[in-house]
């Protein structure tokens, strides 16, 4: 094998293994965060006001725990309603099947 190969496989490996690492860490379930995503980019949605009020709505209305949420959605670059849809759908959308 070559050292550029050798490279790439471990690239890939390295891939593989960041991509599992983020579907192991989504807290709640996967297809409810499809829908927080669907929600956050609705059309015509209220300006972001910086916080995460669509966000905690939408997690109360169905008994999901923002406390949990939230530290997520931070901890990938979510820090108000509008990051969710910049930061964490550009990372999780795929992976949840947007
Ligand atoms: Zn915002």
């Amino acid at each position: 094998m070559s050292k550029d190969s050798r490279k790439d496989e471990l690239k890939k490996a390295w891939r593989e293994q960041e991509q599992q690492r983020l579907v192991a860490s989504i807290p709640i379930p996967h297809a409810d965060l499809k829908e927080l995503f669907d929600y956050l980019d609705r059309e015509n949605p209220p300006p972001c006001d910086h916080t995460f009020r669509e966000t905690v709505q939408f997690l109360e209305k169905r008994k999901l725990s923002a406390a949990r949420v939230v530290p997520w959605l931070r901890e990938h670059g979510g820090y108000c309603d509008c990051e969710v849809i910049f930061n964490v759908e550009e990372k999780f959308g795929p992976i949840v099947g947007r």
